[in-house]
């Protein structure tokens, strides 16, 4: 449309120039567009019903709507190292959730404590110091949490967006042992320093049993061995120098105990925490008294802390936003609306594929996601001739036949609503190959391809859902397993992702109570059959 307003200029242009700057000024002095670029102001002048979704990526500088979300970001990058840190909000279906002024604040404070003990500064030398000392001698001036991989790139992410807000808690830096298929995924996060561990970090064995829930170092098993005890003095000499969180789904009775009120003081005596988990174990903070003034300054608004903190962290490298924004450009940016469709199938609790396409099928038509089709072939076929723009139906899958099926039930059949439905699927990767970062790259983008959906439907149970979700700032379409006489899908009533595996144990109570009925916020997860899954709501 650019090209062609421009083309048209180049042939008559004393004439059409000078018409075009009249109407420019006219816009400009108006006030509506303030801040917008002159290649903005064209564009909207020339396609005003387009939304922001439809801007070129041409020019990496092209300034995107509120390109720092609210400030979420810090300015102080170098745009170009990191494209998708700028131009992800153009994509993105506008959010009526605003970051609180002190969650702003907080993130400038943790960005500033972050480059003070970051890798290599003095103060994390003193840290590694006492690290090496193999001895706890209660906290030091910087404190750290180090964040360990476990399961899929889902699962990581929830834990890694649980690990962040617990180290904006406790002001401790978040590190990361970035395992190798994740290698130059995503962009720094913290300006002028970095998140990932050194290479010539002393601890090599991060990924042996010593770091699993066997090790003798891990909370659960000094709290079970009595080497430790919630409450006690962890600057005594004979204690170690850190401590190893083992917070995965299959962690044990004294692993949980992690998420007792009362061991919060103990673990603030260790400059050095390793986190393993899996899981999204943020809704067991907002049951912690001793977080709630604070969470409740960062989040007025509950179902947004997966949503601000992903923006804030999770920056695919330019590697991968090119796969993204290349696919974006290609399939989905021409579409009046985008519909996402995640089906995911766990290996381990398979279903027939017939019932699950019946399901997604069920649910899209059901709930007027997508039309339904016209089952005769009209005789006198009418066109709109071409300029309707197509609704576009992204589906990501590890298999390839729910996307045929739903693409062949729109070629052979036209829609009742006389919409054209576009279905694509980026990749089929046929089963999950976490080691393989080539895979993971897909992963990631097919992740963020979802978050830029209008309307977004996932499966049940699945973390790679959650993440598109809560970029995204959707309530999704969940599509229920087709047993247990489900219906067919149900909307989220946050986008908040499920903590699928929370403890049950009340350490105060000193026995299982139901943790979804403790407080207003924290309550059961809609995707499961499960009853133990927690989430926040508002
Ligand atoms: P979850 O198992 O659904 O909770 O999600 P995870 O992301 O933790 O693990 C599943 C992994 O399988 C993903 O990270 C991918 O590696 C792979 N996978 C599953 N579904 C898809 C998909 O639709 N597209 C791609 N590219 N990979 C997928």
């Amino acid at each position: 449309m650019r090209d062609k307003l421009l083309g048209a200029a180049a042939a008559r242009p004393l004439l059409v120039v000078a018409a075009l700057t009249v109407v420019l000024l006219l816009i400009v002095l108006s006030g509506a567009t303030r801040n917008l670029p002159l290649d903005l102001l064209i564009r909207s002048y020339s396609a005003p019903e387009e939304g922001p979704q439809n801007c070129s990526l041409a020019s990496p500088m092209e300034p995107a709507k509120d390109k720092l979300i609210g400030g979420l970001l810090s300015p102080g990058f170098d745009e170009p190292s990191c494209l998708s840190r700028y131009q992800s909000a153009q994509f993105w279906k506008s959010s009526n959730h605003t970051p609180s002024p002190y969650l702003l604040q907080k993130l400038r404070s943790y960005e500033a404590l972050h480059k003070r003990c970051g890798p290599h500064t003095d103060l994390y030398n003193k840290s590694i110091d006492q690290l090496r000392s193999n001895r706890s001698t209660g906290p030091l001036e910087c404190n750290y949490v180090v964040w360990l991989q476990s399961g899929g790139l889902g699962n990581r992410l929830i834990s890694l967006i649980s690990t962040f807000l617990y180290a904006i808690l406790n002001n401790r830096v978040l590190l990361l042992s970035v395992p190798d298929d994740l290698h130059d995924m995503f962009c720094e996060p913290f300006p002028g320093t970095s998140w990932a561990l050194p290479s010539d970090f002393p601890i090599k064995k991060l990924e042996t049993q010593d770091f699993y829930g066997r090790s003798p170092q891990s909370y659960g098993n000094l709290l079970k061995n009595k080497v430790i005890s919630n409450g006690m003095d962890a600057t005594h000499a004979s204690l170690p120098a850190y401590l190893y969180l083992h917070l995965t789904h299959d962690a044990d009775d004294s692993d949980k105990m992690f998420y007792c009120e009362d061991a919060q003081p103990l673990f603030r005596s260790f400059p050095w925490l390793f986190l393993r988990s899996n899981q999204y174990f943020t809704p067991s903070l907002f049951l912690m008294s001793q977080y709630n003034d604070e969470l409740q300054k960062l989040f007025p608004e509950k179902e947004t802390v997966f949503h601000h903190l992903s923006r804030y962290l999770l920056h695919p490298a330019n590697s991968v936003w090119g796969y993204v924004t290349r696919y974006y450009e290609a399939y989905l940016a021409n579409a009046k609306e985008r519909v996402g469709i995640q089906v995911r199938i766990f290996p381990n609790a398979p279903v027939k594929f017939e019932l699950m396409l019946d399901q997604v099928i069920n649910c899209t038509l059901k709930e007027k996601i997508l039309p339904d089709i016209k089952v005769e072939v009209a005789a006198n076929l009418t066109t709109t001739g071409g300029g309707v723009k197509p609704k576009a139906v992204l589906v990501t899958s590890l298999q390839t036949g729910y996307f045929e099926k739903l693409r062949n039930m729109y070629y052979e059949h036209s829609s009742i609503t006389g919409d054209a439905i576009g279905v694509y699927q980026p990749s089929h990767e046929e089963r999950q190959r976490t080691e393989n970062q080539n895979h993971n790259t897909k992963a990631l983008a097919e992740m963020y391809l979802l978050s830029f959906s209008d309307v977004l439907v996932t499966s049940a149970f699945s973390t790679f859902g959650y993440v598109a979700q809560g970029l995204g700032g959707l309530r999704p379409w969940i599509v229920l397993r087709p047993d247990n006489q489900n219906p067919p899908c149900r909307q989220a009533l946050s986008m908040e992702p499920c903590f699928h595996f929370a403890p049950a144990y009340d350490c105060k109570a000193g026995r299982n109570i139901d943790k979804g009925t403790v407080v207003p916020h924290v309550k059961h997860c809609e995707d499961l059959d499960f009853h133990w899954g927690l989430k926040l709501f508002d």
